[in-house]
C-alpha cells in the first residue's frame, strides 16, 4: 500500500508515487510513497496556520507532554525503526539503531526545553514604563532534509520547532521517506492537533522549492548541498522569510608527530569512513606532520583494505553501501579525478560485490595529495579520505584552515598547547581534540563557520534562536 502525505491530519495521495529501494539490494522494495504538488503544498500551508493556532493554545504542558511521548515511542520503537532506516539509507545496522536513539533523545531534550522557558522584565528608560522581552513562535516552519540522516535530522529540525509552538511542513529527501514517514506516525499518534505536523514527499527541485518560495512559510530550514542552498536562500530572500542553512564540509584531522598513532588511525577510519563517509562532518582531509607520516599512512591504509564493506542488515559488515547509483559513480568519478591530479590510491578505492546487487564501493585512502587539488577543496560526500604531508603545527593549521567549509575540524596530539592553539584557531563550528571530527552530542550546537551554515546554530538549547523570535513589550503603568 502507497504511503501517503501527511496534510491538516489526513493522511493524502499525490498524482504518483515512487518505490523506495534498499541501496544494499536493489531487488528490496521497502515500498511506494507518494508525491506531493503544488496544490498539496498549498492546501499543507494552510493547514499549518490552523494547526499553529491549536497548537500553541494547548499551552506548554501539553506541548511537553506530546514530545516526551514522542521520544518515548521512538525508543521504545528503535529495533523497528533502526531496521527501516539501515534498510532505506544502507547505514549499518548499529549506526542506524544509534541514529534512531539520538532522535528519540532530541524529543526527550526538547520536551524538556518547552518548560525551561525565561524573560526578562526591566525598567525602562523613561520613568513610569515597564520593558518585557519575551520569546514566542515564529509561525509556520518548513523544514528540507536530506538523505544521510533520515531520522535524526528532521528530529533535530522538528522537536525544537514543535516545542516553541510553530507549525511544521517537512519535506524529506526523495532517497529515504520511509523513517519521515514513521516519524509523522508516531507525531500524530503522540497527540498532536490536525495540521501541526504536515509531510509533503516528492523531488526537491519541485515540493522543496515550493515550500522555499512560498509566502505562507514564515521561515525554513535546511540541511543539504551547497548549490541547493543557494536556491532555498535566494527563494527565502525573494518571498521574505527567516532561513537556515546546515550545508558541506572538508573537515581536517590533524595528526602531530607526538599523536597516538593507534588512536590516531581508529579517529580517521571512524571520521572517515563510518557511515560510508556519508557525513558532511567526516574527515575527509587528514593532515599528517613528516614525522608520523609514513606509520600513519601504512596503518591507516591497512586499516581501510581490511574494512568490511556489506550489505547494512549483515553483522558482520563495518561499511554499508553507498546510497545510490549517481552517488556511487560520483564517488568513483572523484577517484579518477585525484589520480589525474597525482595522488596515489594507498588503499580500497574499488566495489565490491556482495550476494546481493547494491552500491558497494571499499574506502579510498589517498596520499601524496597536495590541498589545491579538487579532492581536497570538493566535497565527494562518500567513502573517500586523503593525506596532506605538512612539516609542523604552523603548517598544518594553515592547510586545515584553507577551505571554503568550517563545519568541523579535529587534531590528534599529547601536547596541550597545540591541542588548546588549535581549538583557539581552528575555523569550525566544532572543534575536536583526540576524538574523529564526526559523531556529535545531541544537547549541545551544531553547527559551522564559512560556508557550511547559514544562520544560527541547530540543536540544544541555542536552536531557540532559529525557532522563536522576540517580542519586546512596554506597559505604561503609572498612566
Ligand atoms: P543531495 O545532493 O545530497 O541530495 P540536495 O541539497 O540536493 O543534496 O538535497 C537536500 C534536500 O533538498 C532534499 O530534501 C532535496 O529534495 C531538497 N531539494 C533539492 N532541490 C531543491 C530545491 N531546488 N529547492 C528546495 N529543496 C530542494
Amino acid at each position: 500500500m502507497t504511503k501517503l502525505n501527511l496534510i491538516g491530519g489526513q493522511w493524502t495521495a499525490g498524482t504518483s508515487a515512487k518505490a523506495n529501494t534498499n541501496p544494499s539490494d536493489i531487488s528490496d522494495v521497502i515500498g511506494e510513497f507518494a508525491d506531493a504538488d503544488q496544490t498539496l503544498v498549498d492546501q499543507a500551508v494552510a493547514a499549518a496556520r490552523d494547526g499553529q493556532t491549536a497548537w500553541q493554545a494547548m499551552g506548554i504542558q501539553a506541548r511537553c507532554d506530546v514530545l516526551d511521548r514522542v521520544g518515548n515511542t521512538i525508543l521504545a520503537r528503535k529495533d523497528e525503526l533502526g531496521e527501516l532506516l539501515a534498510r532505506e539509507e544502507g547505514k549499518i545496522l548499529p549506526e542506524a539503531t544509534g541514529e534512531v536513539v539520538r532522535a528519540g533523545q532530541i524529543f526527550k531534550f526538547f520536551a524538556g526545553e518547552v518548560l525551561r522557558q525565561s524573560g526578562e522584565l526591566t525598567d525602562s528608560v523613561r520613568p513610569g514604563i515597564e520593558v518585557s522581552v519575551t520569546r514566542h513562535a515564529v509561525g509556520v516552519v518548513a523544514l528540507i532534509t536530506p538523505w544521510n540522516f533520515p531520522i535524526a535530522i528532521p528530529a533535530w529540525k522538528i522537536a525544537p520547532a514543535l516545542a516553541w509552538g510553530n507549525a511544521v511542513i517537512l519535506k524529506p529527501a526523495e532517497l529515504v521517506p520511509g523513517s519521515a514517514h514513521a516519524l509523522a506516525e508516531i507525531l500524530v499518534e503522540a497527540g498532536l492537533p490536525d495540521g501541526a505536523f504536515n509531510l509533503v514527499m516528492g523531488p526537491g527541485s519541485v515540493i522543496g522549492q515550493a515550500l522555499s518560495d512560498h509566502a505562507g512559510v514564515d521561515s525554513i530550514s535546511f540541511t543539504g548541498s551547497v548549490g541547493t542552498g543557494q536556491k532555498v536562500a535566494q527563494a527565502a530572500l525573494a518571498s521574505g522569510k527567516k532561513f537556515q542553512l546546515e550545508m558541506g564540509g572538508k573537515n581536517p584531522l590533524v595528526v602531530l608527530d607526538d599523536a597516538n598513532l593507534d588512536l590516531a588511525v581508529e579517529c580517521a577510519a571512524n571520521g572517515a569512513f563510518y557511515s560510508t563517509g556519508q557525513r558532511c562532518t567526516a574527515s575527509s582531509r587528514l593532515v599528517v606532520t613528516d614525522g608520523i607520516h609514513d606509520a600513519f599512512v601504512e596503518a591507516l591504509a591497512e586499516r581501510t583494505r581490511t574494512l568490511r564493506v556489506g550489505p547494512a542488515l549483515a553483522p558482520d559488515s563495518q561499511v554499508g553501501p553507498v546510497i545510490d547509483r549517481a552517488q556511487l559513480e560520483k564517488n568513483l568519478s572523484y577517484i579518477e579525478i585525484a589520480k589525474a591530479e597525482g595522488a596515489s590510491l594507498a588503499a580500497g578505492g574499488n566495489t565490491v560485490a556482495c550476494e546481493t546487487e547494491g552500491f558497494f564501493l571499499q574506502p579510498a585512502l589517498f596520499c601524496e595529495t597536495d590541498n589545491a587539488m579538487r579532492i581536497n577543496q570538493e566535497e565527494v560526500f562518500g567513502p573517500v579520505a586523503s593525506v596532506i604531508r605538512v612539516k609542523d603545527f604552523e603548517d598544518a593549521l594553515s592547510i586545515a584552515n584553507d577551505t571554503g567549509f568550517g563545519l568541523s575540524s579535529g587534531i590528534m596530539t599529547g601536547s596541550l598547547k597545540y591541542a588548546t592553539e588549535f581549538r583557539r584557531r581552528a575555523e569550525a563550528g566544532m572543534v575536536m581534540v583526540n576524538a574523529p571530527t564526526a559523531g556529535v552530542d545531541y544537547h549541545v550546537p551544531f553547527g559551522g563557520m564559512k560556508g557550511s551554515s547559514y544562520g544560527p546554530r541547530e540543536q540544544g538549547a541555542l536552536a531557540r534562536e532559529f525557532y522563536s523570535t522576540v517580542r519586546t513589550g512596554y506597559v505604561n503603568w503609572a498612566a
